[in-house]
């Protein structure tokens, strides 16, 4: 017994001890936890298993109107579908909410969801008609003007859409950005004026608001490189510099870019001139540093500075905030595949 409390007041055994108490705990904290997850999952299991085949429009709405779910989880629940692209399983919950509870408060909001989603799946008449019905009691609401807005420039009715800029500017709202875009737009797009006319509108309005240059250039150097050379202002070449990469050797100006650091990088960097021997910019720093048979070439990407969304391909208007202007430009090193096929294109520079 006494040599049992000795060895009890030894330091090493309390050590175990407090190492047998913290090891106990902590297994059953583990196992505590565990169960406790599994028994989360179950529920969230049992809870998603109701939405994973929606019951049919009549159902749903008879839930809508029986279960304790508010109308803020409904949406909730719809508005997830729309982020997984699961359009239809929302359009039927946001018209079931508006079916189910007619004097509803936020009535005018569930409508403009419903014609959102409508838009984003591709349904823009009926995203329309949403969006009218709603301007006919609330014409004061900016933001469903700007989503009719974009159904008449996505089915390409510019002058209706020009007409939506008024009760915006009404409302004060900036439309200076999107009257010159679909001025722009609506040129670009015309059939009945013939290209010389469309052009010399292009550039009178260049000449007069100086803004929009990938619209303005990526239409004059396809149709007409002399012209866009001698309309474009060099300082705003960075902007379009994927343009002015991919234009043939014969397209070029030579007395312009001899005026400008940059295009005299850009073109020194693709192998067309030997002007610089160093860029500001790494990517093209490093092509004018490479010997001319290496097998890379600059590609781009498009980052819109305003949702900082990148796309493949360039864009006048962002597909993910809808805001006008906003690329801006990447360089990104790639292999050059027409090197690697043997293309002779400019050897004999
Ligand atoms: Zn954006």
């Amino acid at each position: 017994m006494g040599s049992f409390f000795i060895e009890f007041r030894d330091p090493l055994f309390s050590i175990i001890l407090l190492l047998a108490i913290i090891f106990t705990i902590s297994f059953f904290s583990y196992w505590w936890g565990r169960y406790r997850a599994k028994d989360n999952y179950k529920f969230l299991d049992r809870f998603l298993e109701q939405f994973d085949t929606l019951p049919n429009q009549e159902n749903l709405g008879e839930l809508i109107r029986s279960s304790n779910l508010s109308s803020k989880s409904w949406l909730l629940l719809a508005d997830s579908y729309t982020k997984t692209g699961d359009y239809e399983k929302a359009i039927e919950i946001y018209t079931e909410l508006l079916r189910a509870d007619e004097g509803m408060e936020n009535a005018k909001e569930v409508m403009f969801l419903l014609g959102k989603t409508y838009f984003k799946a591709g349904f823009l008449g009926r995203s329309k008609k949403v969006f009218l019905e709603i301007l006919e009691k609330s014409p004061r609401m900016p933001q469903v003007l700007h989503y009719l807005l974009l159904v008449y420039e996505h089915t390409r009715d510019y002058n209706a859409a020009l007409e939506v800029l008024e009760p915006l500017d009404e409302l004060q709202e900036d439309i200076t950005k999107e009257r010159h875009y679909l001025r722009v737009l609506a040129l670009l797009n015309a059939t009945d004026i013939d290209e010389e006319l469309k052009k010399r509108e292009i550039v009178f309005f260049y000449r007069e608001h100086k803004t929009l240059e990938r619209m303005v250039f990526g239409y004059l150097f396809r149709i007409d490189p002399k012209t866009a050379w001698r309309e474009l202002d060099v300082e705003k070449a960075p902007k379009i510099a994927d343009i002015l990469w991919n234009l043939d050797k014969e397209e070029l100006d030579y007395d312009i870019i001899s005026k400008s650091g940059f295009l005299q990088e850009l073109y020194s960097a693709k192998g067309y001139i030997q002007q610089v021997t160093s860029s500001d910019i790494f990517e093209l720093d490093i092509l004018v540093k490479l010997p001319r048979e290496a097998q890379v070439t600059v590609g781009f990407e498009y980052l819109c500075k305003n949702c900082k969304v990148v796309f493949p391909f360039g864009f006048d208007r962002c597909n993910a905030c809808h805001q006008i202007d906003t690329v801006e430009l990447e360089y990104n090193l790639q292999k050059d595949y027409k090197k690697g096929m043997g293309e002779e294109g400019d050897s004999f520079l």
